[in-house]
């Protein structure tokens, strides 16, 4: 065994402010930085590190790439946006473990937390999570979309709060048309929904609306979508954006 090792990083949602310290100091530590391209771009050059960008779609040979270098004793900071556990670079380097060698098993992994776009989101807006909630990923690049169906189906049913990941892209306009769709057949037109766009960041754009009158082509790839659940609503403010919370108790009177 070396003493080389894989540390995933979450650099959260955008600004500086939002990254751990922790991860801060593995992102100094590593000898090596691997990731999607406008990550690493973020990264200042460190002298004696190497940054590997890579294009998005590449996950699993990024895994393979940073348990590669490991192997040979490199520390791979290997980074994600938000949290690299919640649709990210975590689990992709796990698949490439699972389905990989002796050596990939043995090989020191650590895993950082970090602040993931909803719970981002969720600080902007107020306090929409603050009961029973799921998040679902609309993007089908790596699912089937009858399953992401069943989830949204099941999802409404079951009154959950539903903060969306991947809603759109330019190669994927559709599924959030979709979706929106699916949900308004389920829930209440009044139901408050929120579109936080590029939360933390310059370009942020936060829009509140309800699901009877959301123009779902306002979510874009850097959006995080939040459905209310039957509970979650609006504090109105007089001349300022409104609250949006879902309260501790489920059925407090409004
Ligand atoms: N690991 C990341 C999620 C990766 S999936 C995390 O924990 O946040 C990428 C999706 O995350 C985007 O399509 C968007 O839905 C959401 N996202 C990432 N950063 C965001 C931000 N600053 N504001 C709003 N949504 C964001």
């Amino acid at each position: 065994m070396t003493s080389g090792k894989i540390i995933i990083v979450g650099l959260g949602p955008g600004p500086d402010r939002w990254l751990t310290p922790e991860a801060s100091h593995a992102l100094e530590e590593a000898t090596d930085i691997i990731g999607y391209i406008p990550y690493v771009e973020r990264l200042p050059d460190r002298q004696g590190q190497v940054k590997h960008a890579t294009d998005n779609r590449v996950e699993i040979d990024r895994a393979r790439h940073a348990l590669d270098l490991a192997q040979q004793g490199h520390v791979v900071a290997i980074v994600s946006g938000g949290d690299p556990g919640v649709f990210a670079m975590a689990a992709a380097v796990f698949e490439a473990i699972d389905t990989g060698t002796d050596a990939d098993r043995a090989t020191k992994v650590q895993v950082l937390p970090g602040i993931s776009a909803m719970q981002a989101a969720a600080a902007r807006l107020g306090a929409p999570l603050g009961h029973d909630f799921c998040a679902i990923s609309l993007s089908d690049n790596l699912k089937p979309w009858d399953v992401i169906i069943r989830r949204l189906t099941a999802a409404a049913e079951g009154d959950f709060v539903i903060a969306l990941y991947n809603p759109a892209s330019k190669t994927r306009p559709q599924p959030i048309h979709d979706a929106f769709a699916l949900l308004r057949s389920l829930k209440s037109p009044a139901t408050p929904v929120a579109f936080a766009r590029a939360v933390g960041r310059p370009d942020e754009r936060i829009v509140l609306t309800t699901l009877g009158e959301a123009d779902p082509s306002t979510a874009d790839m850097s959006t995080l979508v939040i459905i209310g659940s039957s509970e979650t609503r609006f504090i109105e403010r007089e001349g300022q954006e409104p609250w949006l919370y879902t309260p501790r108790h489920y059925g407090l009177k409004r």
